[in-house]
């Protein structure tokens, strides 16, 4: 029977850090605020959003929604984009991707400020994230998977990881920061010869493919640690990660469930970006 590694715990522990340093930054007269600018009405980024501002309220970070019709049109988006950058009473902004047009969404993580970006959508967050240094933030959920091993005393150092997916949003930041954590870390994608054979030789896999139950029995072995971060919908309308949860909960050491695994720390991680974004302000 592996440990299950639920997300509650660890978002409860950041939530209690991060009220007290929302009631250290009004004390020194900054209401810490994130701006959420969403395109659309996509029900899973509407789920998004309503978890975010919940965890925000939480611990005292204040919040403006920016709304924007699926049709808008790009200087409508970029304009907003240049309003938030130039309010100094804004301190983050979650940008909602996908957006409807990818150019428009190119423009509008090219214009946004790297010091309020706080999930890692602009160049300037990524070079961070790459280099250690410079404005802006890892993605939220990259960082979840992160708090989630430091909460639980899984140390990456001198582990093997095999982590699948290389996206920007999630599979290359992680893959970066776990070797920054002195990680042994191989990236798997979609061409990746041997899936199977790559994540059972891995100490800790990290599953972000966005395929349900594309980790099975074959790629599980005993004594790993498996965080899932997938969210997958399926028809019946159920979520599903990309781990065989059954298959892989009898073999390993630990597992994240999903949901209430990694997704259920991603809102405290934005949180915690907007209030260290307000920090860096004073
Ligand atoms: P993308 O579709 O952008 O990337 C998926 C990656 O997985 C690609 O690199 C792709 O490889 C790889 N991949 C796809 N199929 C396979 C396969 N059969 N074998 C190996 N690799 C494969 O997805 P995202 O990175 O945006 O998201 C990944 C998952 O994480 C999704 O389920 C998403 O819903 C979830 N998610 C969870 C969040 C949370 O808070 N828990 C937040 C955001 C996303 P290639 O590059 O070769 O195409």
């Amino acid at each position: 029977m592996a440990e299950i590694l639920k997300g509650a715990p660890v978002a409860a522990a950041l939530s209690e850090e991060l009220i007290r340093r929302a009631a250290a930054l009004r004390g020194a007269g900054i209401l810490p605020t994130l701006a959420i600018l969403r395109v659309g009405e996509r029900p899973d980024d509407v789920a998004y959003e309503n978890a975010a501002v919940k965890r925000c309220e939480k611990v005292g970070v204040s919040v403006r929604r920016v709304l924007l019709p699926h049709s808008c049109a790009r200087e409508a988006l970029l304009d907003a984009v240049a309003r938030i950058n130039d309010d100094p009473a804004i301190h983050g902004c979650l940008l909602f991707r996908p957006l409807p047009d990818r150019e428009s969404e190119a423009a509008a993580c090219a214009l946004l400020s790297p010091e309020k970006d706080v999930d890692g959508c602009t160049a300037g967050s990524l070079a961070a994230v790459f280099t250690g240094k410079g404005p802006g933030f890892p993605p939220c959920t990259a960082q979840a998977c992160l708090e989630l091993l430091d909460y639980y005393g899984i140390s990456p150092a001198g582990k093997r990881v095999a982590v699948v997916g290389r996206s920007l949003v999630i599979g290359r930041p992680v893959a970066m920061m776990l070797q920054s954590r002195d990680a042994t870390v191989t990236m798997c994608h979609s061409k990746t010869a041997d899936l199977a054979a790559a994540c059972r030789e891995a100490d800790i896999v990290v599953a972000a493919a966005g395929q349900a139950g594309l980790i099975d029995a074959s790629c599980v072995r005993a004594g790993q640690v498996v965080l899932d971060v997938g969210i997958n919908v399926t028809a019946e309308g159920t979520l599903r990660g990309d781990v065989r949860f059954d298959e892989a909960e009898p073999v390993v050491k630990a597992i994240t469930p999903v949901p209430a695994g990694v997704g259920a720390v991603t809102t405290a991680v934005l949180a915690k970006h907007v209030l260290q974004a307000a920090e860096r302000s004073l």
